[in-house]
């Protein structure tokens, strides 16, 4: 069993929002008073339909974008108060994206593109280069490491793209509808990855409106018109 020394506080849950609102100019209430606890080592899912709030949240969790109130906490840092530089710092740390469209730089092989995952940590080309290597082996790309993104699949751009968002090992994985570009065999390797990169310890946060997808992971955090209507904590969906 693992055991904690006296000295050392519990591990911080991974996400922490409390009573966070988000409201964009011209009134739109994208987010009404939102609590939400993901602990370390979860796989969820943030589920509901077009304009129910879930690509703010992204944003907001992913601290791409500041509430309007209420308490962020990433990793147990408090965002508010936090620079830009330092917010770009905690999210280089410990946050992962994918995204539905890739966004993968064209015209650079696969290694490169994962490399460039790193550029923020002061690791150094070869070293870069060296990990991003290794994070294709564990999206099982180890045979197209010098492949640029026109000469990959749908499925095999959005593995590159899953490597380059765990190349720098982050507590928290968020990935933007990863399968909504892609055919369903492509999708189910990319969700049985992202099952496989869970159970290796990453913290795992899929943003659908998909609700198979949703419905394939063990929690889900259901939206509608900006409030989370169930799911906030994971212990109300057990069992
Ligand atoms: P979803 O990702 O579930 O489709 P969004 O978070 O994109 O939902 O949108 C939630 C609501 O906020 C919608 O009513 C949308 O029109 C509005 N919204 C999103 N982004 C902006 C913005 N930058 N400015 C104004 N309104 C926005």
């Amino acid at each position: 069993m693992k055991t904690t020394p006296a000295t050392q506080v519990p591990e911080a849950p991974v996400v922490e929002l409390q009573d966070v609102t988000k409201t964009y100019p011209g009134g739109v209430h994208a987010l009404r008073s939102v609590d939400l606890v993901v602990e370390a080592g979860e796989l969820l899912a943030i589920v509901g339909p077009s304009g129910s709030g879930k690509s703010t949240m992204l944003n907001i969790i992913g601290t791409l974008d500041r509430p309007t109130s209420g308490t962020v906490r990433i990793a147990g840092h408090r965002v508010t108060g936090l620079s830009d530089s330092q917010l770009s710092a905690l999210r280089a740390r410990h946050v992962g994206f994918v995204f539905q469209h890739f966004h993968l730089a064209p015209g650079r092989d696969a290694v490169d593109n994962v490399a460039d995952g790193l550029l923020y940590t002061g690791a150094g080309r070869k070293e870069r280069r060296t990990r991003a290597r290794a994070a294709l082996e564990r999206v099982r790309l180890g045979h197209r490491l010098d492949h640029r993104p026109h000469e990959l699949s749908g499925g095999e751009k959005q593995r590159v793209a899953i490597a380059r968002a765990i190349v720098g090992e982050p507590r928290l994985l968020l990935a933007d509808e990863p399968t909504g570009a892609l055919d369903t065999a492509s999708g189910e390797i990319v969700m049985e990855l992202l099952h496989g990169l869970n159970a290796t310890g990453t913290t795992v946060c899929v943003i659908t409106h998909d609700n198979d997808i949703a419905d394939s992971l063990p929690r889900r955090v259901r939206f509608r018109d900006g409030a989370v209507v169930s799911g906030s904590r994971a212990r109300e969906v057990a069992g």
